[in-house]
């Protein structure tokens, strides 16, 4: 009898210490690549009712769907604040942030990015009959940022007082109801708000604004998806990837790009790798399947 209750203990012994390991690993199973994003991006991301994964839809989460297809692995979405995302990897709760996120200095200092994917720029949302042409006309004018987005840290540099709004969403609303004169944020997303809400036009001022490119962050210490251009040298890995593509048929290289109507194409080259001794994985989003529901957004 003693016997059985010592077994059962081992037993319960056993399951807490799985579960706690569970738990430790954020319930993560190692088959699913979590990728973080904040769907408040259109045409980037955005909930919809039949979207790529699950009610997430846009290019993002197309292209993360084809990187989970390309390793075999199950994506997983985790919906949070943008100002979030990179804490939300750096603390383990995700593998990957896919976010339009631009790439730049202070960010690559905390995390590694992938090739950039999208060429953006800055923009400014107004009015139909707004007199603002440039951004120095924006200085007595009321702007409107969404909180932690490089627009934000644009308006900052040129030291024109601001609000910050957390959604894309909410700061159009702003716009069309009156309550500012300028929203200023990425180039795809105003297109997207300006073709969806009647009065609106998108000024440019390339002077003001340089382009940005967009990446999919991974934590410094993620060996299991790491950047190869970061590695060691962008040449060196691309002289590599044609001769392993050659080389390998099991792990081909995937290109595509998605060619939209005008200057909106994305480019999408994602080079992951897995770590040494695996052999590398190169997947080059996204199939023509995914690309069939992106093409239009753009
Ligand atoms: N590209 C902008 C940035 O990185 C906005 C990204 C986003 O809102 N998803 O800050």
């Amino acid at each position: 009898m003693k016997k059985i209750w010592k077994k059962l203990a081992l037993i319960a012994g056993c399951v807490m210490m799985m579960s706690m390991f569970a738990a430790c690993g954020g319930g993560k199973d190692e088959n699913t690549i979590v990728f973080g994003t904040n769907a408040e991006f259109p045409p980037f991301e955005f909930v919809a009712a039949n979207g790529v994964i699950g009610e997430y839809d846009g290019i993002d989460m197309a292209i993360a769907k084809n990187i989970g297809d390309a390793l075999g692995k199950n994506v997983k979405i985790e919906n949070m604040e943008f100002d979030s995302l990179l804490l939300a990897l750096e603390n383990g709760q995700v593998d990957a942030v896919i976010a339009g996120m631009t790439i730049d200095p202070e960010r690559a200092d905390a995390v590694n990015f992938s090739t950039p994917y999208y060429t953006a720029k800055q923009v400014m949302i107004v009015k139909e009959d707004s007199t603002i042409a440039k951004a120095a006309d924006m200085a007595d004018k009321k702007i409107v940022v969404i909180q932690g987005y490089t627009g934000e840290s644009c308006v900052k540099e040129m030291k024109y007082e601001y609000e910050a709004f957390k959604k894309g969403s909410e700061a159009i609303m702003e716009l069309v109801n009156g309550k500012c004169d300028v929203v200023v944020i990425d180039s795809a997303t105003a297109k997207k708000y300006v073709g969806d809400n009647e009065g609106l036009k998108i000024v440019e001022d390339a002077e003001a604004f340089s382009s940005e490119e967009y990446g999919i962050a991974v934590n410094k210490k993620n060996t299991e998806l790491t950047i190869r251009e970061r590695m060691a040298g962008m040449w060196f890995w691309r002289a590599m990837s044609i001769f392993t593509t050659s080389a390998m048929i099991c792990a081909p290289r995937l290109s595509a790009s998605l060619n939209t109507k005008e200057e909106a194409a994305a480019r999408l080259r994602f080079s992951l790798i897995a770590p040494p001794p695996l052999p590398f994985l190169f997947c080059h989003s996204t199939s023509a399947k995914s690309l069939l529901s992106v093409k239009e957004m753009v």
